[in-house]
């Protein structure tokens, strides 16, 4: 019910909890003098017949009781959040860590949905756990021990129905919470399954427009949804249920209490102000257990998250990084990439996405990459990124290895254009500077316009200071290609891999981007996965790829008259052994 590991995470916060438990006690304590006063005075008003004058001093006592109390509660509330805040930064501090580490290999792999969902609510239902579910559980058994130290000299009849029926309330409370506990991994699983594929769908919203399939989706998500509303309803009757068991139990026994006080009374073996102050003390012994049982539920679910992202803090990272990133190992001066032998499989992988490959490219050199869907081209990239380590061979920059420990200091040589470029939420600016965070608003602009993207930034109504990203204004796809670009312009670095865009960009954009790109790679090195035969053509080597192996390599037209796969790609369509990916075959674009 408590996750070891939460508490290893609670250490550096351990004073803080400390005070939050002790301000509860003090509260408790509070109470207790508060019962006191409480039947001292009502013992000497209505039996002793004392006038007002002679109760100030008892209600002065009594209203300050009544204020500490409140102030020991805000207080020890106080620090039970501040524990909770501590922690949540640091698990969420140590998942982004863990994610940076694992990489965009990982995350590609894994259902990205899933993971927003543990890291930004997972975190979040660790509040009431850390804050409320936790401290009381240590409240639980001290507040009723003190009460009981106080009861037991008054009127030791009513200790033993203390000491009798409080054990009964948490083995009840097992009984209900192990079904409890199942009902919420379930509710936290079906959350996160429906988060995941959410936003599935809504990535590939394009996609399932395209093909029809909106309206299926749609029905899903009503499924998997209304399977959340069920194991929700489960989940609440569960909780309410035992809630009333709670209640009923505390009830009962407080009542207990009540009717041997007042066989005492009627007998008169008690007197009134002992019977009172007692009588007042009794539901606040059950008081503690109670709310611990209000919070079950609750805290329940921050058992769950915390499962959950300590499942993900444990993922193996293949290749850690580690401290070794701030070392600075690669001079501009290298000479040549080899590939040697190099194979790679992924993961539950049939068969290997490269194999045995052999490569060398000389500085200057510039290559195209070409060869159908699943041929292995974005694997061999991957790797040169470093973003993965080959399962076996070895990639050496003259004679260096490149290892995981290295890659960092590597990717300062690279400018990487992906497909899809991403604009992180920011100011263009911001998403510029990137590339070079020093850089002078001349310097910027500068690279901007190489790209053809200065004069369409201009015109926006902000400029430069305009917000993209998430929420931001809506950017087209060439845009945000040439804002890319005007990050490489910025990055200047000798070696630069393209994924170069497949969909259909504007005219305008198409112009812009051609110009850049020849002016981008000039005296660079240049390994381009390559779609359009404008930039094919132009490329010093093309190496042809098919299922993980280099089958061909050559200059264009001397590819082009060994009537093999690369004349057969450029003259119908890539991939038509669809059997590889899912995903549609890649038409090369001929100038028109
Ligand atoms: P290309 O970029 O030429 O289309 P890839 O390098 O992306 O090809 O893929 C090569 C092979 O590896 C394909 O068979 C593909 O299905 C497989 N593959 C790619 N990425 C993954 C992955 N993350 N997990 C498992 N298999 C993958
Ligand atoms: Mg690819």
């Amino acid at each position: 019910m408590i996750s070891k590991r939460i508490f290893a995470q609670i250490r550096e916060v351990r004073l803080l909890l400390a005070l939050t438990v002790g301000l509860g006690l003090a509260g408790g304590l509070v109470t207790i003098f508060e019962a006191s006063f409480l039947s001292r005075i009502v013992n000497r008003a209505f039996l002793g017949h004392a006038p007002l004058s002679r109760l100030i001093g008892l209600f002065v006592w009594l209203l300050v009781a009544i204020a500490l109390r409140a102030l020991v509660g805000w207080f020890s509330e106080v620090f039970a959040l501040r524990v909770a805040l501590k922690v949540k930064e640091s698990l969420r501090d140590q998942l982004i860590r863990r994610l940076f580490q694992l990489g965009p290999i990982y995350l590609r792999g894994e259902r990205t949905g899933e993971v927003a969902s543990t890291v930004i609510e997972g975190i979040e239902s660790l509040e009431v756990y850390l804050a409320r579910y936790i401290p009381q559980i240590a409240l639980s058994a001290l507040v009723p021990l003190t009460i009981l130290a106080f009861v037991i000299p008054n009127d030791w009849v009513t200790a033993i129905i203390f000491v009798v029926t409080w054990p009964l309330i948490p083995y009840f409370m097992m009984l209900i919470g192990r079904q409890a506990e199942k009902q919420s991994k379930k509710q936290f699983r079906t959350l996160s399954h429906l988060s995941a594929h959410f936003l599935d769908v809504l990535q590939g919203i394009s996609t399932l427009k395209l093909f029809h399939r909106s309206r299926y989706q749609l029905q899903v998500i009503r499924r998997i949804s209304n399977q959340y509303r069920k194991t929700t309803m489960d989940t609440l009757r569960v909780a309410f249920l035992s809630a009333l068991a709670l209640e009923l139990l505390t009830t009962l026994s407080t009542a207990i209490v009540a009717v041997f006080i007042g066989l005492r009374l009627i007998a008169g073996t008690m007197n009134f102000q002992d019977a009172f102050f007692v009588l007042l003390l009794a539901p606040e012994f059950y008081l503690p257990i109670r709310l611990l049982g209000t919070q079950f539920h609750a805290g329940m679910n921050g058992v769950m998250a915390a499962d959950r992202i300590f499942e993900l803090l444990d993922v193996p990272v293949q290749s850690i990084e580690g401290n070794h990133a701030e070392r600075e190992v690669f001079e501009t001066e290298w000479e040549t990439i080899q590939f040697d032998h190099v194979t790679y499989s992924y993961r539950e992988a049939e068969y290997p996405a490269l194999s045995e490959l052999d490569l060398k490219i000389h500085r200057g050199e510039k290559v195209a990459l070409v060869g159908p869907t699943g041929a292995g081209k974005s694997t061999i990239m991957n790797l040169l990124l470093g973003l993965m380590t080959a399962t076996d061979g070895i990639i050496r920059i003259d004679s260096q290895p490149l290892t995981p420990s290295i890659a960092a200091s590597w990717r300062k040589q690279i400018t990487y254009l992906p497909q899809h470029p991403h604009l992180l939420k920011g100011t263009i600016a911001d998403n510029l500077r990137l590339a070079s965070p020093e850089c002078s608003f001349e310097i910027m602009i500068e690279a901007a316009r190489k790209a053809g993207a200065h004069d369409f930034i201009s015109q926006l109504p902000y400029g430069y200071d305009t917000m993209v990203g998430e929420n931001g204004v809506g950017l087209s796809g060439g845009q945000i290609q040439r804002i890319a670009l005007a990050r490489a312009f910025l990055k200047d670095s000798p070696l630069i891999l393209l994924d170069e865009p497949t969909a259909n960009l504007d005219p305008e954009s198409e112009m812009w981007i051609e110009q850049a790109l020849r002016d981008l790679f000039k005296e660079k090195t240049v390994l381009v996965i390559a779609h359009r035969l404008s930039t094919i053509s132009r490329m010093d080597r093309i190496l042809v790829l098919n299922e993980g192996k280099m089958i061909d390599q050559g200059h264009h037209t001397e590819l082009l008259s060994r009537k093999g796969l690369y004349h057969k790609m450029l003259t119908t369509y890539v991939g038509e052994r669809g059997n590889y990916r899912d995903q549609n075959p890649v038409p090369i674009h001929h100038p028109s």
